[in-house]
């Protein structure tokens, strides 16, 4: 691992203008995702400006129809939280099941928002709730959030703040996990809102994706069933040493009954 220099403000603002007055500068939250990389050498940066110290971005709380979650909330925060829990038990479920214990100590949900990685869980339940993104600087559709492979609509020292989940009527995630890592070989979030049917499929392709063909089906009969016949193209899928596009595309149809069945 290369040197760099490491930063511990106490405030927000101080964080921002750190990273802002410094080209090669990183936030960094619970160095899950960005250590790694750093250790790989894959990425270089010369100063790391750790948020540990703001507090109030680990806030978790409902505010009407909304869910709002703190960027330094961690997966285990999100997982044992009561508001969580009672408002969308399926987001606490897919917290619980990110990575071991150690991940979920450590990492939070900004940082695996902001890293954007196309196996990562928070991203289907992001776009699958039709959540938004808050930032220093304003507020950010998971619809126009995630760009790419690791790429998102967030400025270099833009911070993510939190996001606000619609409480939905009913949603449910199923993932076919990684054996060691628990990243999702294929994961499919379904939720069920006043405004529609929405299906987000993460771990297949560059990015997490809605799936237009699954809302469709769903929205004229929300069962399993309804996905029969429904074929997903693996062309644009991922193909690795885990799993084939076409093994991808059969489990996106898979774990879609799995987490429509979950619904009931
Ligand atoms: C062994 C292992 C298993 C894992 N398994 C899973 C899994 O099953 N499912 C899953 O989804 N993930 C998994 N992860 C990833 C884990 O969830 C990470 O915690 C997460 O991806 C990154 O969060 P972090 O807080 O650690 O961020 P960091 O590593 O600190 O940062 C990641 C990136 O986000 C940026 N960043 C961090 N916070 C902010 C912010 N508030 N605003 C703007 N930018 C920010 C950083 O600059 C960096 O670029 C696993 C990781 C490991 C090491």
């Amino acid at each position: 691992m290369k040197d760099f220099e490491f930063h511990r403000p106490a405030t927000i603002k101080d964080a921002i203008g750190l990273v802002r007055d410094r080209s090669g500068a990183k936030f960094l939250a619970g160095g899950q995702s960005l250590l790694p990389v750093l250790k790989l050498e894959l990425a270089e940066h010369s100063d790391l400006v750790s948020l540990a110290d703001c507090k109030e971005l680990r806030d978790i709380r409902v505010d009407g129809g909304n869910l709002l979650i703190g960027a330094l909330a961690t997966h285990d925060d999100v997982s044992r939280s009561p508001e969580v829990t009672k408002a969308i038990p399926a987001l606490a479920a897919l917290a619980a099941g990110i990575g071991d214990a150690q991940v979920r100590n450590r990492g939070t949900l900004g940082g695996s928002v902001a890293h954007a990685d196309p196996a990562a869980d928070y991203p289907a339940a992001l776009l699958g709730l039709g959540a938004t993104v808050i930032t220093d600087r304003r507020s950010v559709a998971a619809d126009d959030f995630f760009t790419g492979l690791f790429a998102t609509a967030l400025a270099r020292d833009e911070l993510v703040k939190a996001v606000s989940f619609p409480i939905p009527k009913r949603a449910a995630y199923a993932k076919f996990a990684h054996r060691a890592s628990k990243y999702a070989l294929v994961g499919v979030f379904v939720t069920e809102a006043a405004t529609g049917i929405r299906v987000a499929v993460t771990g297949a392709g560059a990015k997490v994706f809605r799936l237009a063909s699954y809302e469709a089906a769903l929205s004229k009969k929300l069962a399993p069933g309804s996905l029969d016949g429904i074929t997903v193209a693996a062309t644009d899928l991922n193909s690795d040493a885990e799993a084939s596009a076409e093994y991808r595309a059969h489990l996106i149809g898979v774990m879609a009954k799995r987490a429509v069945q979950a619904l009931a």
